[in-house]
C-alpha cells in the first residue's frame, strides 16, 4: 500500500548540504511507490526546484506567512514558495504553535492561503503530556481540528494531510503505542465526518509524527489507518530516511 512520507528538516542544513541530499535521495529512491515530501528550510527551496522538480519527490516549506503580501519584513508568503515549484506546506506545527505563538487563529487563516495559492497543507494537530496526562488529548485535538479548518470546503479537503503528532513524543525518543495512535487516528475521522461527511472522514489522509525512526516505522506504517509518517530528527540521516522512503507497505 502507498503511504506518504515527510521529511521535516527543521532549521538544519546549509543550501549546499541540502543539494547533495537532495541529488542522493532522488537517486536513491528512484522507483517507490511512496509519496516522498520533503521540507527543507526557506532558503533551499531553490535547489529543491533545481534538483527535484520534475522527480518523484515532492517538496514543500516549513511554514507561510498568513498575509499574501506587503509590509511583513522577514515573512514568505505561499506565492513566493508556489513559484519555487513547492507542492506543500507544513501549518500548526507544534514548534510553530509553542515557541512562535501561532494560535488556531493564525493556523485556520494560513491554511484558507496556502489552498488559496494552489498549495497543499500539511496541518499539524497533537497534544501535551499535560493535556493527555488529564485525559483531555481527545478533546483538545477535536477543538484544534474544529477552529484550523473553520471555513475549509470538503472539495479542498484533498488538498490537506492531517499529521498527528503528539508534542510529547516529538524529538524526544518517547513511543507513543500503536493502539494510542489508532485511537487518536479514529477521533481525527470521526471529526472530520462530523465536520463534513463520512467519506471525508474516510477519505482524509493522516499520518503520524513524534520520534518515528528505525525501531518502529515497520510497526507504524503496516497499518492501513495511517496514511504514512512525519518525520523529524531521521530524515537527516539520509540512509535511515532512504529505507524508510523505499519500503513496501
Ligand atoms: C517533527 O518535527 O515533525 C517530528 C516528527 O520530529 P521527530 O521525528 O524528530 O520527533
Amino acid at each position: 500500500m502507498k503511504k506518504i512520507i515527510i521529511g521535516n528538516f527543521k532549521m538544519n542544513t546549509t543550501p549546499s548540504e541540502f543539494k547533495s541530499y537532495a541529488m542522493a535521495l532522488a537517486t536513491k529512491t528512484k522507483g517507490t511507490k511512496n509519496d516522498v515530501i520533503v521540507c527543507p528550510p526557506y532558503t533551499h527551496l531553490g535547489t529543491a526546484k533545481q534538483i527535484l522538480a520534475g522527480s518523484h519527490i515532492y517538496y514543500g516549506a516549513q511554514n507561510i506567512s498568513e498575509e499574501e503580501s506587503g509590509a511583513f519584513t522577514g515573512e514568505i508568503s505561499a506565492s513566493m514558495i508556489k513559484d519555487l515549484g513547492a507542492e506543500y506546506v507544513i501549518v500548526g506545527h507544534s514548534e510553530r504553535r509553542g515557541k512562535f505563538k501561532e494560535n488556531d487563529k493564525v493556523v485556520n487563516k494560513k491554511i484558507k492561503t496556502a489552498l488559496a495559492n494552489g498549495l497543499k497543507v500539511i496541518l499539524c494537530v497533537g497534544e501535551n503530556l499535560q493535556t493527555r496526562t488529564n485525559k483531555q488529548a481527545a478533546m483538545f485535538v477535536k477543538k484544534q481540528l474544529d477552529d484550523d479548518l473553520k471555513g475549509i470546503y470538503e472539495n479542498e479537503l484533498e488538498s490537506v494531510i492531517i499529521a498527528y503528532e503528539p508534542i510529547w513524543a516529538i524529538g524526544t525518543g518517547k513511543n507513543v503505542t500503536v493502539t494510542e495512535i489508532h485511537k487518536m487516528t479514529d477521533l481525527i475521522r470521526k471529526e472530520i465526518e462530523y465536520l463534513y461527511s463520512e467519506k471525508a472522514g474516510r477519505g482524509i489522509n493522516i499520518v503520524y509524527g513524534g520520534s518515528v525512526g528505525l525501531t518502529n516505522y515497520k510497526k507504524l506504517l503496516s497499518n492501513d489507518f495511517l496514511n504514512g509518517v512525519m518525520i523529524g530528527n531521521i530524515c537527516l540521516e539520509i540512509d535511515n530516511f532512504t529505507l524508510i522512503c523505499r519500503e513496501n507497505y
